[in-house]
């Protein structure tokens, strides 16, 4: 989402309130994160020191994978977004058009994607999926889990190794 931002570099200090849904490509982020509708933003953006600041809440209705069982599964996230262009941008700040415009829709995805955790789980119950079998243990119980895999034992190996001497 494009926000012109003339009027507030015009009015320094002047606190102009924002509101809006942002709609993102319904395409995968690196395969792992999809919107289900627009995130919205509700705060406020002021022009400080020739930079714009821009602060304020989003929600967004994601769809993730499980990383235990690999389903897709809906989550509602929220965070906060604090975000300052420039004209003249560094590191840490995002750059000011020449027309004076902003990209807000780039600073509330990033503020999204680094709001979620590493390690995304569908429900704390997920059972995940068998590493014997593969199926997803959420769905089908195999039998993988309750046959452990018989250890060896030494007294039999070594009982084997007599049988066969006696052969
Ligand atoms: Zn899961
Ligand atoms: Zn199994």
């Amino acid at each position: 989402m494009i926000l012109n931002v003339k009027n507030a570099l015009k009015n320094p200090g002047e606190v102009f309130e924002l509101e809006c849904d942002v709609v993102f490509p319904e395409e995968d982020f690196q395969g792992t994160v999809k919107y289900n509708r627009a995130a919205h933003f509700s705060g406020s953006y002021a022009s400080i020191g020739g930079n714009i600041e821009l602060k304020g809440d989003v929600t967004a209705s994601l769809r993730l994978v499980c990383s235990r069982c690999l389903e897709e599964f809906d989550k509602l996230v929220s965070c906060e977004v604090e975000e300052c262009f420039s004209h003249d941008p560094t590191d840490d700040m995002l750059p000011i058009s020449a027309a004076d415009t902003v990209d807000v829709g780039e600073c509330i995805h990033s503020s999204i994607l680094m709001s979620l955790e590493l390690l995304r789980i569908c429900s704390p119950k997920c059972k995940g999926l068998c590493p014997v079998c593969g199926v997803n243990r959420n769905e089908v119980s195999c039998s993988c889990s309750q046959s452990k895999p018989k250890k060896d034992n030494p007294f039999e190996v070594l009982q084997g190794l007599l049988d066969n001497e006696e052969v």
